[in-house]
């Protein structure tokens, strides 16, 4: 099936696993065909963390990155995800997407999309697609710690294991900081808007829109609110979700990390919460 490229105006193939169309140069450039040199990889997920850490680590550590990863394994989001990669890339011509299918994990994947040592899969996949590679960075910020595999040990452990075995260090350049602290970053010094709003971050995406009724388009949004941009379009308004009632309970027990908890606290005074 032939039609126009998702990226140019050239005519390409439609791709059955990436489902868009792709011309042969965007295919060649995109689809990691053969193991391809490139010394620093950023793992790459559509979502706004890793696009953030993409220009913190090129502008901010003023750092090259050769290429972002985006490692297909059958995640139930995918075609989302890729539909955001592929946005971005459109929005960013001399963005390093590559995109990669790797095994398949979704056996293990729980109902809030979580799969276990998922980015211990990536990272090795990263290793596997490229040669000559130095430095894997990984997106995971403060306030996450609880999940086994975005937590400061797990990149610590996984460094120290992975720089023995193949020379390879892994970089979480955001463990320090919060969402919001990283959406006011990225506003403060005047990156682009609107790859921001082409990433995606939603459990259960509806019609291609952000759901509004889940942990991840909460995160998101308070971030968004509290740097005064707009919401995405959602399917339901998430400043009426009964969800935010945990984050209410959490913050009232003492369960947040402190700097996260008094930015979510301004966010949802403004929404008209009481704590
Ligand atoms: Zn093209
Ligand atoms: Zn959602």
């Amino acid at each position: 099936m032939l039609g126009r490229c998702r990226l140019c105006d050239n005519i390409g193939e439609y791709d059955e696993w990436l489902k868009h169309f792709l011309c042969v140069q965007h295919r060649e450039e995109l689809i990691v065909p053969e193991r391809e040199e490139a010394r620093s990889v950023l793992l790459f997920s559509g979502g706004m963390d890793s696009l953030i850490a993409y220009f913190y680590v090129t502008s901010y550590y003023e750092e090259p990155i050769d290429a972002c990863l985006f490692v297909d394994v059958g995640q139930r989001y995918r075609d989302m995800e890729i539909e955001a990669c592929l946005k971005v890339k459109s929005l960013k011509e001399d963005f390093p997407l590559r995109i990669r299918k790797g095994p398949d994990l979704s056996i293990s994947e729980a109902p809030d999309a979580y799969i276990p040592l998922r980015n211990l899969y990536l990272i090795c996949e990263a290793v596997t697609c490229f040669s000559g590679v130095k430095k894997i960075y990984i997106a995971c910020q403060r306030g996450e710690n609880y999940v086994s595999d975005r937590s400061l040990t797990f990149t610590e452990l996984t460094s120290v294991l992975l720089e023995k075995l193949e020379g390879v260090r892994v970089v979480n350049p955001l463990i320090y900081v919060t969402k919001i602290d990283m959406v006011e970053w990225y506003v403060e010094n005047s990156f682009p808007i609107d790859l921001l709003y082409a990433t995606v971050g939603c459990y259960n995406p509806i019609n291609g829109k952000h759901c509004g009724q889940c942990s991840a388009c909460f995160r998101r949004s308070v971030a968004f609110e509290y740097c005064g941009l707009p919401l995405d379009p959602m399917e339901h308004d998430i400043r009426k979700w009964e969800g935010i009632q945990k984050y209410i309970n959490d913050i009232r027990e003492k369960r947040m990390e402190k700097r996260r908890e008094t930015q979510t606290l301004t966010v949802l005074k403004k929404w008209g919460y009481t704590i």
